[in-house]
């Protein structure tokens, strides 16, 4: 899960890959922004996929590290 997607403006070309390439169907396309947004940060596996391909490199996952949304086979092993 993300806490946040941010994608810097002056860097993206708005070529609208990034919706492409999530696999997870994160990111959709915000018509009104023109702009990525992250619709479903709780579906985000954190792969960097958009980031990595992003041909501007304008995009920065900020990680969510409150483990409210981990799965509780993960959240056993914190004390
Ligand atoms: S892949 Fe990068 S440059 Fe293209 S729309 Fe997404 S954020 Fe913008
Ligand atoms: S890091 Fe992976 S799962 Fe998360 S939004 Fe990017 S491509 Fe999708």
């Amino acid at each position: 899960m993300i806490k946040e997607l941010k994608v810097d403006q002056d860097k993206c070309t708005h070529c609208r890959m990034c919706t492409h390439f999530c696999l997870n169907n994160v990111i959709e396309w915000d018509e009104e922004k023109d702009a990525p947004v992250a619709r479903y940060r709780e579906d985000c596996v954190l792969c960097l996929i958009c980031a990595m391909y992003c041909p501007g490199q304008a995009i920065e996952l900020i990680p969510d590290y409150t483990m409210k949304h981990n799965p509780p086979a993960i959240a056993k092993g914190v004390k």
